[in-house]
């Protein structure tokens, strides 16, 4: 049952700035998700913050407070995008699409927050068109750079909108893809978006759809580096505050279930039929009301229940499981239920930077993946569930005789 704390927590919602009093699970306290830690970290203290989402009465924005500041978190940022082969694909179809019905050219500006390594805005430079990547990362902005894309190394707020402005920039399309979570100050942020949009510009905004993390006990999204979960309600909500309007909106399945909201300015711009049939649809589901977010602790306690009796009956019987991914969601899981290497014996991920570091909180240590096919373990457990069909057929060759098994939305043995 989601809990109402005694008394106010002090905490204000960042869109509506209600107080905010409605927990809908406590996942306890946790190390910052990204924050692999070197063999010489491991006799050091770990800072753990907690990790309790609550959800605004008024606007229904799910947040977590800003406990730690941005510039900890984003400077040196251990995920670089073009390590996965099917978000590369999703960012080429949509870089083409958009290009096409936006008619955009070389005379267009493309802007893009968050823009990681580039992965996104060099499909529109291989298309001719002017970009530039507003990412506070330095280490992949300077991938993105060798890569040839304009990139600042910078937070995104309104100051920056204005600077941009005052120097002639207005973006005919602005990007924010998984961003808009990340940034605390999201009013400010906002406004920033709406004053660097040009007058018939188009806002590309994608977020995870909290309908979809309720309704798959997706808990293992929610870490301290994503400040808010949003519904269409809430994003809508936060985006009219700032004269824009949700054009349209698209449900895709990257991330376990995402929004693709259109905006533009209102005179530009109007709600389409597809964003009534969403609101509809949330209200129905009651996102609109405090008991649409009751239960959802209970199926969080499940999943990890069954995780846990699942490794336990593993180890008894003498099988090895073990990881593939090191995802920064994994370790709100992981933590959450306090597994450390004695049930998961290592864990493997693609990403080199990772190779030789060890889980935040758990500990568990991070192998490459070739370390599967010396080994054979006997279970191998998909922690990036999003990317299961990715990662099974990866394993046909690598580790044929594995069972392959993923937590969430419930605990599954893969078919192979
Ligand atoms: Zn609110």
């Amino acid at each position: 049952m989601a809990d109402r704390e005694e008394g106010p927590t002090g905490e204000h919602c960042r869109a509506c700035g209600a107080l905010l009093s409605l927990v809908i699970v406590d996942l306890g306290a946790s190390p910052l998700c990204e924050s692999f830690l070197r063999p010489e970290d491991l006799d050091r203290v770990e800072p753990t913050y907690s990790l309790r989402p609550m959800v605004c009465e008024t606007c229904f924005l799910v947040q977590l407070p800003a406990y730690v500041p941005p510039a900890e978190i984003f400077t040196e940022y251990a995920y670089f995008s073009s390590y996965s082969t099917s978000w590369l694909e999703h960012s080429r179809a949509f870089a083409e699409r958009i290009t096409a019905e936006r008619d955009l050219g070389p005379g267009s500006l493309v802007v893009e927050l968050g823009s990681n390594d580039g992965y996104l805005l060099r499909q529109f430079v291989a298309l001719g068109i002017p970009v530039l990547g507003i990412e506070p990362a330095a280490n992949v902005a300077e991938a993105a750079t060798a890569a040839g894309v304009r990139t600042l190394v910078r937070f995104f707020d309104a100051a920056l909108a204005e600077e941009l402005r005052d120097q002639g920039m207005a973006a005919d399309l602005i990007v924010a893809n998984n961003t808009l979570a990340q940034i605390p100050g999201l009013n400010d942020a906002v406004a920033g978006l709406a004053r660097l949009l040009a007058p018939d510009g188009r806002l590309s905004i994608e977020v995870p759809h909290l309908l979809r993390l309720l309704d798959e006990g997706q808990f293992d999204t929610i870490y301290h580096e994503h400040f808010s979960y949003f519904s269409l309600l809430a994003l809508r909500w936060i985006l009219e505050r700032h004269g824009l309007v949700v054009e349209d909106v698209e449900e895709l399945p990257t991330h376990g279930g995402s929004l693709r909201v259109i905006a533009g300015h209102a005179g530009a711009a109007m709600e389409g039929p597809r964003v009534a049939a969403l609101l509809a649809a949330e209200r129905e589901r009651g996102l609109d009301t405090a008991a649409g977010y009751t239960g959802f602790a209970a199926r969080v306690e499940r999943i990890k229940d069954e995780v846990l009796e699942f490794l336990l009956a593993e180890k008894r019987a003498g099988r090895r499981v073990v990881g593939y991914g090191a995802p920064g969601k994994a370790n709100t899981l992981l933590n959450y239920a306090g597994i450390r290497s004695d049930l998961l014996a290592y864990t493997v991920d693609r990403n080199p930077y990772k190779h030789g570091r060890f889980t935040p909180g758990t500990r568990i240590p991070i192998l490459p993946p070739e370390r599967l096919s010396e080994d054979r373990p006997d279970v191998i457990w998909i922690l990036p569930w999003n990317l299961a069909p990715e990662i099974s057929a990866q394993l046909a060759h690598r580790a044929p005789g594995s069972r392959l098994m993923v937590a969430i939305p419930r605990l599954t043995i893969l078919d192979r």
